[in-house]
Formats: structure tokens, sequence, C-alpha cells
């Protein structure tokens, strides 16, 4: 049995000072029905929790951690950088610097602008589409996770053809009324909204591999359907690559499946484990962004030169290995393969993402991944837990495979799911 007692100790503590002891709801370890484990240290593959357990990790930090924790070459560029002050809320080199590199990696994004999170950069793309089109409508996926803005916190039980129902307290309905909810991976369920609201609509964002109910690969055709209906309706076409982008491989999943969007907002790898996200885009629509045009958009740390540093440190590392994402795939591979043999899951992979689902059929939407056995779940992962594994605490995130990965490692986390009975 795991000792864990500063854990929760630890846990005691934080559960009077923040609610559910936790800075984000998913780390509260709710679903799996156990309390969080507080984590000291990283280091490549490994977490080390505050009782001094040491695990295998497949979270990476919910998808940042593409290289591993603590890569020494990033380490040394943030201690650097670090000494040359931490924020100054003016122009740096290192902001030119980083969005060449990711317009070299990402060229839909002829322009784009830095923010803190995702979920800034998503709730910024949408105004600046709404600024371009002077529409007000969005179409977003049921399932499909943007972040955290008012606007985007619908999704459950709302029928397509109806304006969205708030997920969350706190958000007016009126919030969420032009948010309009289509199924993944459900052409009809486009077509009809596109009939209804057509002219209406400024924007369509979509996980172009839904990475936020577990992963569910598009099917064959769908980006490209989307890509063309958009077009056809005047709507800009937005991809959610916060977690796919250099993910998939340098360009993402627009580069991975050849379909371009009009924008694309990036977060997690890019930031290189920092808070910075990105959203960008048409030329002509970025310069609809202030101070150039009518849509405000702001951010004292935006940019932030240490932030900045460590993204443009990872980047650099992945474009020069581009071997590494041949690597991250062939261990996924391992991996899926031996879920598979147990043969009481159902495994989506692409790339170095995947997911294991608890069902008996092969998950291919929404509806599908939510008849998994959530309990089965809580207890694999409680077995993992105990084999020294650390994977994500809900059957709805994505396992994520990084360069520090080892053999030794995968083959370790395939004994491990061998032996879950
Ligand atoms: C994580 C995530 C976000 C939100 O990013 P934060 O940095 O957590 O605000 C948005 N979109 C997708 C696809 C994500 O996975």
């Amino acid at each position: 049995m795991l000792q864990t007692e500063r854990s929760k100790r630890l846990y005691q503590k934080a559960a009077e000072l923040m609610p559910g002891g936790v800075n984000s709801p998913v780390r509260a370890f709710g679903s799996v029905g156990r309390t969080p484990l507080f984590i000291k240290s990283a280091e490549g593959s490994r977490l080390t929790d505050e009782d001094g357990n040491t695990y295998i990790d497949y979270v990476c930090s919910w998808g940042p951690g593409i290289l591993g924790h603590a890569h020494p070459e990033v380490v040394e560029k943030v201690r650097a950088a670090a000494l040359d002050g931490l924020t100054y809320g003016a122009p740096t080199e290192k902001e030119v610097v980083l969005a060449e590199l990711i317009r070299r990696c990402v060229p839909s994004m002829e322009k784009l602008r830095c923010v803190n999170s995702g979920t800034e950069a998503v709730m910024s793309a949408i105004r600046a589409a709404r600024g371009y089109t002077g529409r007000e409508k969005i179409i977003k996926f049921r399932g499909c996770y943007h972040g955290h803005a008012d606007g985007l916190l619908a999704a459950a039980g709302s029928a397509a053809l109806t304006g969205g129902v708030p997920d969350s307290a706190g958000v007016p309905a009126s919030y969420t009324e032009h948010t309009l909810i289509a199924a993944y991976n459900d052409r009809e369920s486009v077509e009809a909204l596109f009939e209804k609201y057509g002219e209406q609509i400024a924007a369509l964002i979509v996980e172009p591999v839904a990475a936020n109910m577990g992963v569910v690969l598009p099917k064959e055709g769908f980006l490209t359907f989307l890509r063309d209906i958009t077009k056809r309706y005047g709507t800009v076409l937005i991809f959610d690559e916060v977690i796919t982008g250099f993910r998939l491989g340098i360009g993402g999943a627009q580069a991975y499946y050849g379909v371009t969007p009009d924008m694309t907002t990036l977060g997690k790898i890019v930031g290189g484990g920092m808070p910075l996200a990105v959203y960008g885009g048409k030329k002509e629509i970025m310069d609809c962004v202030a101070p150039l045009g009518r849509v405000y958009q702001a951010g004292t740390l935006s940019g932030n030169p240490i932030a900045t540093t460590a993204g443009i440190a990872t980047l650099t590392i992945l474009m020069e290995h581009p071997e590494i994402y041949t690597e991250l795939e062939e261990k996924a591979g391992i991996l899926a393969q031996a879920y598979r043999e147990t043969g009481r899951v159902s495994v989506n992979q692409v790339g170095s993402l995947l997911s294991a689902f608890f069902t008996k059929e092969a998950v291919c939407d929404y509806d599908g991944a939510v008849t998994s056995d959530t309990a089965a779940y809580a207890a694999y992962f409680g077995h993992m837990l105990e084999c020294g594994v650390y994977v994500a605490p809900s059957q709805f995130e994505a396992m994520f495979v990084s360069a520090a990965h080892s053999m030794e490692d995968i083959e370790k986390t395939v004994e491990a799911v061998k032996s879950f009975t």
C-alpha cells in the first residue's frame, strides 16, 4: 500500500484554504474517489510526491510536458532569463523570436498574439472572429473543452438547434444564448445549425482531435467537411490546438490532417511548462485586434519573458529533433497495444495522445465516451498508482507520452496494465 500521510495532511489544510483543496477541479481526484497526491518535484518521466513515492507520469501537467519534466536545456534558459528580470510590460526580442518560430511551424497563423492561458486564447480568438465578421453566434461541439470562459461553458444536455444551456452555475443564460451545440463527428448536426442560422454564425470552434472527452479521433473527412461548410457561410473556422499543437507533430493537427483553419489557439506545449498561450490566424482577422483594430484584448503579463523563454527553448528542441515524434508514436503504440490486449477497454490513439475507455464498443463520439464504466476506471487508476504509474484521475482525460519516457518506463507501464484484473 502506498504511504501518503503527508499528502493527506496537506490536503486537509488545503481543503480549508481552497475550494476542494485545489486550484483546478480535476486535480482533486474526485472522480476516482481519492484524495490528491501533493507533488514535491519532477524530473524526466517521473513525479515525486510529498511522501517520497515516485511515479511514471502520463499526465505531463495535462499536456505541456512533451519533453518530460525539468528538461535541462529549458531549465537552464529559464534560470538565465530570470536574472534579467521577471516582467517588464514592454515588448521584447523574445516575443518576436517565439512568434517567428510559431509561424514557421504553423504557417496559417500569419499574425498571432501571446496570452497567459488556453482559456484566454480561445476567448480572444472568438472575440476577434466576432469582431471580424460582425456576427454573434458560434458553434461548439458537445464534449469539446475550450477553457472556462462564460460563453463556452455550454455543452451538456443541449439538443442541437437550441441555444446552449450553461453547464456552470454563475453563467447567465444570456451569455450562452449565442453558443450553438453540435455533435462531434456528426455532419448532420452541423449542417442543421448552418441551415437554420447560416450567416449569423461568426465562428465554429473545434478540437481537431477531441481530447477532453478522452481522446476521440475525427472521422475520415470530418475536418475537411468543417472547412468546406464554414467557407461556404463565411464563418471563421477555429482549431483549438491547445492540446494538439506541437503534440501531433510540429505543425499540430492541421498539418497532420492537412486541413487549414482560419484561426488557431495554442497553449500547453507552447509555453514549455510556463503560463503562456497563443491565438492567431489570418492577417485580416488579427488586424481587427487592438491597437490596430476595434477588438479589445490585453494582458499585464502577456508575452512574459520567462514564459517566452521556456516556449522558445521547447519549440527549438522539437524543431531540431523531428525524430521525437516518431519515437513518441512508437511508445504510445506499444501502450495502446497493451491496453487492447487486456480485452477490457477500447483504445483510441493518435501520435502520443491516447485513451483507454472502459467501454464495450469503440468510441467515436461524446455519447460513446460517456458510456464508460467510470467505477472500473477508478479501480484501474488505483491499481496503476500502486504500480508506480500516474495516469489521469479521470476517464475523460488523455494519456500523454513524453520524450522522457524510456523504453523501460513503457515496459513497466505495460506490466502494470497487464496485471490489472
Ligand atoms: C486545456 C485546454 C484549454 C484551456 O487551457 P487553460 O490553459 O487550462 O486555460 C482550452 N482548450 C483545450 C483544447 C484544452 O485542452
